[in-house]
């Protein structure tokens, strides 16, 4: 192991790394192992295609794997992370299951410098086992039971019965070595603890670990991997594959924990901060390219109608608002998922007092993988719509991005649930203060209407206005529930409509003032600044338009600012058209990787040869 693995490993400052000479990923996805695969290995879904998708993952690994994980090195995974996901969705899956989930709570939570060392090197690919099949919203409630056996000192982890079974990890295919960050209650002396990490070997190349018990599930075709469902049958894990993150066990002496068991419990569920990164990450890709595909393809095709002389499809204004649309959600995606990777994967530095990242920060994270995710996921659609039969079809590749923003939806904490803990935690003030009401003696009313709100000096006074007052509103119901003695349940209940709107508002501010500060710092040397700024102007109409009736009821638009919204929006398209070309670069789809016959050079001679 070298030293500066070893120093970050135990948590110490490491001294900055000399870069080491990564290969290049545009030149390993280059490789003709990624190429459409013919024969056996072409099946949709199954052993056949999972293997193919272990092969790449492989193959990868021998060309990037050293001692020192990648997490160490985001701007390098960040890069392998998005060409994987415009590559290959199901290795982008796999690989941020290893690089993120489990080598990032082994690094976060202190596993030992030689299991660190022994992941990034490999063999063995990791997974998460956290979410258990038998209750909504598991991850709060883990069952697994991790009981300390004080006289083997080690725990034996059980699964107590088939509902707490997790499910769905891909760790189902034979003859893949895997080890697993896995979620359980922790119990000793009989009381419990909290939910806890441990490093658990699931399976070698000859099957799996003794007591563990793998139950692959059929083949799907969105997404395809080997799912699988997995019970412990008293899985002895030794001490040091505690990821103990500060408690102890001594014998004699007993359990000690600088978190108590629910404060234990969160920060386990915490480590999903690691995929939110890689997710944002891979949203942002798919987007992109996914934009790329369709734009080309628009600027290609020829369309005929009654007034139609045979014009390119994206001389129509309906395929612009589509695709300039979803490029739009491309760039924004872009800009978040940069933040969300600065956010979600820094290390502890001082592990004693350093308990992963505030609750603020947290809530900021888990939005942003909430709002690539359906950026990624409406703009593919919208993608895959405009390119009519070519985008049905998986040789076109837009399917494939389209199951990956799906899969986002409930994978890596489920997208509704993130937006009502937000909601629920800022109308509880958990390190949250409102936006303040602007100190604009021209603001007209006393709502804080910003006085332009569809220009760019006030689109952050719209957004923070929004928010204030879906705030005050959340705050105030809960105020006169609690009064005359609602029942918890219930008043929540009647308000979870309303948290989640706050959540989306306040998810909302996030990404506008995202786009106002650093759109123009990433992309302003690649494109024009005023090219830009209509992508950041169309990104707003959209958010403003998906929302005009309540924040006219609100006052926070004009009547006349409402009805103007689809022709601004066809304003910016038709300044956008000219620039179609430009526009396909600023994406960054390397030329030739993305492949399927929608991306090459003649695609109506490639489907039909
Ligand atoms: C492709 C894919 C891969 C996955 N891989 C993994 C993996 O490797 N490891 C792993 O651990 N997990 C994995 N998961 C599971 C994923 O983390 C869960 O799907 C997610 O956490 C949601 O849990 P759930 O599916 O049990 O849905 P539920 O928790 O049942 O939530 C579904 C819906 O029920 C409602 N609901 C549930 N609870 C509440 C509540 N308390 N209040 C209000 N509404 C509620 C909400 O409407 C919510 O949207 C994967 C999922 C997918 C789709």
């Amino acid at each position: 192991m070298t030293e500066h693995a070893r120093r970050a490993a135990l948590g110490h400052t490491p001294a900055p790394p000399p870069e080491p000479a990564f290969p290049d990923p545009a030149k390993l996805f280059a490789d003709m192992l990624f190429d459409p695969p013919a024969g056996p290995d072409a099946a949709i879904a199954g052993p056949a295609r999972d293997a193919l998708t272990y092969r790449r993952v492989r193959w990868l690994h021998e060309r990037i794997s050293g001692e020192d994980p990648l997490l160490h090195h985001p701007a390098y995974l960040r890069e392998l992370l998005e060409l994987a996901a415009m590559v290959d969705p199901s290795v982008f899956h796999v690989l941020f299951l290893h690089h993120c989930m489990t080598l990032g709570p082994a690094l976060d939570f202190g596993a030992s410098p030689e299991d660190i060392a022994g992941l990034a090197l490999g063999p063995a690919i990791g997974a998460a086992l956290m979410t258990e099949v038998g209750l909504g919203n598991s991850s709060a409630g883990i069952r697994t039971e991790a009981v300390w056996d004080p006289v083997g000192e080690a725990f034996d982890l059980h699964t107590p019965d088939a509902g707490a079974s997790k499910y769905p990890p891909n760790v189902g295919l034979r003859g893949v070595p895997r080890v697993a960050v896995v979620g359980a209650r922790i119990v000793v002396d009989g009381v419990g603890r909290g939910t806890g990490l441990f490093l658990v070997p699931l399976r070698d190349a000859a099957g799996p670990c003794q007591g563990v018990v793998i139950t692959p599930r059929p083949p799907t075709g969105l997404l395809p991997l080997d799912y699988a469902a997995v019970r412990f049958d008293h899985v002895r894990v030794p001490a040091a594959r505690w990821l103990r993150d500060g408690a102890t066990i001594t014998v004699p002496g007993g359990h000690h924990d600088p978190l108590d068991p629910a404060a234990r419990s969160r920060r386990s569920q915490g480590q999903s901060r690691f995929a939110w990164g890689a997710i944002a990450t891979g949203m942002a890709a798919v987007t992109r390219a996914a934009t790329a595909i369709a734009l080309a393809h628009a600027h290609r095709r020829r369309t005929v109608g009654r007034f139609d002389p045979q014009t390119p499809a994206l001389a129509h204004r309906n395929q612009q608002r589509a695709l300039f649309g979803a490029h739009a959600a491309a760039l924004t995606a872009t800009v978040l998922a940069r933040r969300a990777t600065d956010l979600c994967w820094r290390l502890p530095v001082h592990r004693a007092a350093d308990r992963g990242l505030p609750p603020a920060t947290m809530r900021t994270a888990s939005l942003l993988k909430v709002t690539t995710d359906r950026l990624a996921e409406q703009a593919v659609s919208r993608c895959r719509r405009a390119c009519g039969a070519f985008g049905f079809f998986a040789e076109n590749r837009l399917i494939d991005y389209q199951g990956l923003a799906m899969a986002f939806n409930a994978a890596g904490g489920d997208n509704q649930l993130i937006l009502l803990d937000a909601g629920w935690s800022m109308a509880t003030g958990v390190e949250y203060e409102p936006p303040a009401a602007p100190d604009d003696p021209q603001a007209p009313d006393a709502s804080g209407r910003s006085a332009a709100p569809l220009e760019r000096h006030g689109w952050a006074g719209l957004f923070r206005a929004r928010e204030r007052l879906l705030h005050e509103e959340l705050v105030e119901r809960l105020r006169i529930g609690a009064e005359r003695g609602t029942d918890p349940f219930v008043l929540r209940n009647d308000c979870a409509d309303a948290a989640e709107r706050l959540g989306e508002a306040h998810a909302a501010r996030i990404t506008v003032e995202a786009l106002i500060h650093d759109a123009r710092s990433m992309f302003g040397h690649r494109v024009a600044e005023p090219v830009l700024d209509d992508l950041c102007l169309l990104r707003v109409l959209e958010e403003v338009s998906a929302h005009d009736g309540r924040l006219l009821a609100a006052g926070l638009l004009t009547v006349d600012e409402v009805r103007t919204l689809s022709a601004r929006i066809d304003a910016v398209c038709a300044r956008l058209a000219p620039h179609a070309r430009a526009l396909i670069d600023l994406l960054d789809v390397p030329p030739g990787l993305v492949r399927g016959a929608l991306a090459g050079d003649d695609p109506i001679g490639d489907l039909t040869t």
